[in-house]
């Protein structure tokens, strides 16, 4: 037998790495300014949390997950998805008793048993964030934003589209199941029997049918949108009118259904048309009784998860140098005093989270600027004597070859920012 990984499986190799950790940085920084912690949790859980959580009439439920016996006996579960894992833990932790509000994230691999694609894997990653303890307009936007504001701040945004819609509470989704089975009764034998199925026990999932003979008998269907009661109503408006207020673009889609049953009221999704037919690369919503639902008290709560690896290929096709480096430096050095303080000033920059390398060598300087050329630094820094003498180095600009003369003390406060 041959050495290999299992089928839809991979793995993630140093050359690649770096960028993983830029997207994952970035995430965690715009994840706590607005107020969310990390939560780790386990890969594995009993089954009948996902059952009962994602539903069982779910493709993930009926399809896709990977369950096992344990030697005890009991059913358990690779987790599919991170939510249903963070509310068993929100709950089994009582959080909602140490603050009205909880704001968790997490990152991580999900499993699920799907053919694997360019860009889908059955073990793939995922970061996702969750609030618990408010059912206002406003917990939505927020966490819309916030998942906007991490496009944004590793550039991929101007590539997305922003599509959010309402699936209704239970005072009009029952009404609207009605009118759906209604609607798809006439045509039930076009139907595949998937969603033949659906109708008896789901029939929103039609509307999430991939076939195409499915697909073109749910386009005259009725829309959940047309079908919301008053207060779903005013939710959903209040939510697009705060999302357009900070300035975000998103376009009304009443046919997201998701493929959760928790969901309820927002829903949305971030797709790309860059990455071919696997275009979503992040979704989430709210599911005011998915706590209720796993027996922690009643709470509103509203979530999200993005895809890494869709992230990382959109990331890598419209970027594929990588991160611009934003102050990268080399200290080329003349003489045994600037040595002495380039070894320094290297140690003050990389203590600001500057990325910064310098020969140990007396070399000269041609050597030295020919090293920082095939580093790709974007600065080279000059450390001569005579400059030196009057408190100074030449700041070197690689790209643009030009040069500056600055106060050493100065250069040693150069520290990496980005913008956020
Ligand atoms: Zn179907
Ligand atoms: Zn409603």
């Amino acid at each position: 037998m041959k050495i290999q990984s299992i089928r839809g499986f991979n793995d993630i190799l140093p050359e690649k790495i770096k960028r993983w950790h830029r997207i994952e940085e970035r995430a965690r920084t715009i994840f706590e300014l607005y107020g969310f912690s990390e939560i780790r949790i386990p890969v594995i859980e009993f089954t009948d949390i996902f059952a009962r959580s994602l539903g069982t009439t779910t493709d993930i439920v009926e399809k896709e997950m990977y369950t096992f016996t344990d030697r005890d006996g009991s059913s358990i579960t690779l987790r599919p998805e991170g939510t249903a894992g963070v509310v068993r833990a929100f709950i089994e932790h009582s959080m909602y008793a140490q603050s009205p509000i909880t704001k968790l994230y997490y990152s991580g691999m999900m499993f699920r048993h799907e053919r694997p694609q360019k860009g889908r894997y059955r073990g793939f990653y995922q970061i996702g964030a969750e609030l618990f303890g408010s059912k206002e307009p406003l917990a939505d936007a927020e966490v819309i934003i916030m998942l906007w504001r991490f496009f944004e701040a590793i550039g991929i945004a101007p590539y997305l589209k922003l599509e959010i819609s309402s699936l209704g509470d239970e005072n009009c989704r029952p009404a609207y199941k009605q009118k759906l089975v209604e609607f798809f009764m006439p045509s039930r034998n076009q139907l595949c029997e998937d969603c033949r199925r659906r109708l008896e026990v789901n029939p929103l999932r039609i509307l999430d049918c991939k076939k195409e003979s499915c697909k073109q008998i749910a386009q005259d269907a009725p829309s959940m949108l047309d079908n919301l009661c008053s207060e779903c109503r005013e939710h959903f408006e209040s939510v697009k009118n705060t999302l357009t207020s900070l300035g975000a673009l998103f376009v009304s889609n009443p046919r997201i259904v998701r493929g959760l049953d928790y969901y309820t009221r927002t829903v949305f999704e971030v797709t790309t048309e860059e990455l071919g037919a696997q275009n979503t690369v992040g979704a989430g919503g709210r599911y005011d009784h998915l706590v209720e639902e796993l027996e922690g008290p009643p709470t509103p709560a509203v979530g999200f998860a993005v895809g890494m690896e869709r992230i990382i290929l959109l990331h890598e096709k419209k970027f594929p140098e990588g991160f611009q480096k934003e102050v990268d430096t080399f200290i080329a050095h003349l003489g045994s005093e600037a040595k002495k303080t380039a070894f320094l000033l290297a140690y003050e920059l990389r203590k600001n989270g500057v990325f910064t390398e310098m020969d140990y060598e007396n070399k000269s300087l041609k050597s030295q600027l020919k090293r920082a050329d095939k580093l790709g630094v974007k600065y080279t820094i000059i450390i001569g004597e005579e400059e030196l003498s009057r408190g100074k180095v030449k700041v070197r600009d690689m790209r643009k070859s030009t040069e500056d003369e600055m106060n050493l003390e100065d250069v040693k406060k150069l520290a990496i920012k980005f913008r956020i």
